[in-house]
């Protein structure tokens, strides 16, 4: 039951329910695992402001895996495969619909004799 209400203490948020406030309150491990993750956070706090470099080679390896683009509109690529995606999509609805019609057009016929 310990560890159930410890495993349960480590993923709510916040103080949670009485039970679950009272065992943070008297278990050891808990409370070792609570200052851990404020540890943490301090320390990535710490980092918010810290700017890495790019690795070497990093730009030119980014630009070399993209494919060509228009150099007037450098998004052009992006939204050409955008377009094709929808009227892919476009396309199914449409057929769906077309089959749809003529299957009740079907059944419309048989109904009338
Ligand atoms: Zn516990």
């Amino acid at each position: 039951m310990r560890d159930a209400l410890c495993l349960l203490a480590g993923r709510l948020p916040g103080q949670g329910p009485a039970a679950v406030a009272s065992h943070r309150a008297s278990c050891l491990r808990c409370q070792a695992a609570a200052a851990r993750r404020r540890s943490l956070q301090r320390s990535l706090a710490a980092l918010a402001d810290e700017v890495a470099p790019a690795p070497a080679g990093l730009r030119d390896g980014v630009l070399a895996r993209l494919e060509a683009q228009d150099a007037a509109d450098p998004r052009r690529a992006l939204v050409a495969r955008a377009a094709a995606r929808y009227a892919a999509a476009a396309g199914v609805v449409g057929a769906t619909l077309v089959a749809l019609a003529a299957g009740l057009a079907r059944r419309h016929q048989r109904a009338l004799g």
